[in-house]
């Protein structure tokens, strides 16, 4: 495995990943299948308007990628993530478009979760949020203790607006290298990261198993599976 760089404490690092990242966890990716996420079409199950259609089936859906959840640890890649924050310190950032929250128990401290977390939900009335095991999951349609309004997850659905952008910007703009990994690029404002950090002059590099479409702003590309590729290659950028 080649790789023209060497890390030094100092430098600003920034990652940003994708569902791609947790696949080996065995968790699907988005667009495993035909563009389905188990067997449903996006829109189906993740924009404010299927919600305020179909509540009961997008809290199924929800309910069953939260109880999911159980079953799957991270992988070597995020174990390596962790090694990297350790690394850097406060120079380490960790973008995460995924909302199954494997990067916190991998150990990684500064993760910003740009697409919500399914371990999350909040009130449409009034807001208020809650953790998922605090509520009563029977309920075909979870309420809100403190108003009786409907709960939805804390997902950033399409057509709504992602956490964080205004400190992603900001780090976009300093960060020496953005390390992606694991995402398709299609889905936005995320897939327009690489070119931002690439204007503010960092060096990008892309672990997937894929060929990119947007392979001419690349500085490296590394094709495979990141569970097996990143543990060796932060070794060699840290070492
Ligand atoms: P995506 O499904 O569109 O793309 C996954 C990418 O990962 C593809 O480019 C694929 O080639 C690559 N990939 C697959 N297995 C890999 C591996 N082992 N190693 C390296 N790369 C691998 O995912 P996306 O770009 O993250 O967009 C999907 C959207 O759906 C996101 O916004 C996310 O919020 C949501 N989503 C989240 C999860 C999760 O939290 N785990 C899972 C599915 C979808
Ligand atoms: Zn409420």
């Amino acid at each position: 495995m080649k790789t023209n760089y060497k890390f030094h404490k100092e430098d600003e690092i920034t990652v940003l990943t994708g569902a791609g990242i947790s696949a080996e966890s065995g968790i699907k990716t988005f667009r495993d299948r035909d563009g389905l996420w188990e067997n449903h079409r996006i829109e189906e199950v993740a924009s404010p308007i299927a919600f305020s259609k179909n509540p009961e089936m997008v809290w199924k859906f929800y309910k069953q990628r939260y109880l999911q959840l159980a079953k799957v640890s991270p992988n070597p890649a995020h174990f390596a993530l962790k090694k990297l924050e350790d690394f850097s310190g406060s120079n380490f950032n960790l973008i995460t478009q995924n909302v199954d929250g494997l990067h916190q128990i991998a150990g990684n401290q500064n993760v910003l979760e740009m697409h919500g977390s399914l371990r999350h939900c909040f009130c449409s009335k009034c807001l208020q949020s809650f953790e998922i095991k605090e509520i009563d999951l029977d309920q075909i349609i979870p309420k809100c203790t403190h108003c009786t309004g409907n709960l939805r997850p804390d997902i950033v659905w399409f057509g709504e607006m992602p956490y964080k952008m205004e400190i992603i910007d900001k780090i976009l703009e300093n960060t020496k290298y953005l390390i992606v990994i694991g995402t398709s690029g299609i889905v936005y404002p995320a897939a327009r990261f690489l070119s931002i950090a690439k204007y503010f002059g960092a060096k990008a590099i892309e672990i997937n198993l894929e060929y990119p479409l947007n392979s001419t702003v690349l500085d490296e590309f590394h094709q495979g599976k990141a569970g097996e590729m990143l543990p060796e290659l932060i070794e060699r950028w840290i070492s």
